[in-house]
């Protein structure tokens, strides 16, 4: 028995310096995507659920790697923000959305807003909302054309803080949104507080609509709740017909998800705003 546990500490050692060795691996990789631009960004439309325009896009970042092909932010984000990595990358990721949206403005598209998510080690640099002012004004594109996702967690991180640096955001005139809604922690007093324009229904309370009754009592109390504090509300990953019936029903104001489309490339997106507007 001594000897098996010998041989199991010994495994065991061998696969954490496996594991450091190639997260060190991975990290390296990152800053080489980062150098080499091999980082590029797809645009998940949001459609009004009333009016049934495309309104804004959702900016969601992937990486082309050289041999693993297309790796998906769930996969690197995680490291990234470990690694401090992200304050590049999400700076990147900032300046491509805010360009990538003038851009569309200039070749005679119909001004949508651009929806950047933001990490909480993003959001919590000094000089955060410098670099979000440097972006537009890089790019030229209106702060009213950009918002920013912030998550419940990240918010209630240091509630105070967030709260202040949301102000100056605001001041700037860009928008904010809370993401992954009802994931979180936010109590309904600190949510009064926060200076946000919308709510983003999670896809975790969206995906088993209309059948499942909890999620649809979750859903329904989201919409009223929001409305009630005068925000937008706007849910996450429709996948069909029944749930955006059920969400228009319940008063949602808007949808994002495969149903109406998934996330595509700059040049698709643009092709499929000219088809429903020009
Ligand atoms: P998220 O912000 O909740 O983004 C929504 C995710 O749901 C995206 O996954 C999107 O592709 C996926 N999705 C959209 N519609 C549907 C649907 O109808 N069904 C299903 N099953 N999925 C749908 P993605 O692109 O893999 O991104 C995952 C997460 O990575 C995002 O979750 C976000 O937290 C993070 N992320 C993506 N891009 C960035 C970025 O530029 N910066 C940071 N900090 N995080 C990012
Ligand atoms: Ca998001
Ligand atoms: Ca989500
Ligand atoms: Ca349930």
């Amino acid at each position: 028995a001594k000897e098996i546990g010998r041989d199991a500490v010994q495994v065991f050692t061998f696969e954490l310096a496996d594991r450091a060795h190639e997260k060190l691996e991975r990290q390296e990789e990152l800053r080489r995507a980062l150098a080499q631009t091999e980082f590029f960004l797809q645009y998940q439309p949001q459609m009004n659920l009333v009016t049934g325009r495309i309104f804004a896009v959702e900016a969601l970042i992937r990486w082309r790697h050289p041999e693993r092909g297309i790796v998906s932010p769930g996969e690197f984000i995680p490291l990234a923000e470990e690694t401090g990595l992200i304050g590049p990358i999400g700076d990147w990721t900032l300046r491509t959305a805010c360009r990538q949206n003038k851009a569309w403005q200039l070749s005679g598209l119909p001004p949508i807003v651009v929806s950047v998510n933001v990490s909480a080690r993003q959001f919590q640099e000094r000089d955060w909302v410098e670099r979000v002012a440097a972006a537009l004004e890089e790019s030229g594109l209106e702060a009213r054309y950009l918002e920013l996702e912030l998550t419940e967690s990240l918010i209630m991180e240091d509630v105070q803080q967030a709260v202040e640096t949301m102000h100056r955001l605001e001041q700037l005139g860009v928008h904010l949104a809370i993401d992954d809604f009802g994931t979180g922690y936010s109590s309904l007093s600190s949510l009064k507080r926060f200076p946000v324009g919308r709510l983003k229904i999670d896809r975790s309370f969206v995906q088993d609509l209309p059948g499942d009754s909890d999620d649809a009592a979750i859903a329904t109390a989201v919409i009223s709740l929001g409305h009630s504090l005068q925000l937008r509300v706007i849910a996450e990953g429709v996948e069909t017909r029944e749930q955006l019936d059920f969400l228009r029903d319940a008063g949602c104001d808007e949808i994002q998800g495969y149903h109406i489309s998934r996330p595509i490339d700059a040049m698709a997106l643009q092709a499929l705003l000219c088809l429903s507007e020009c």
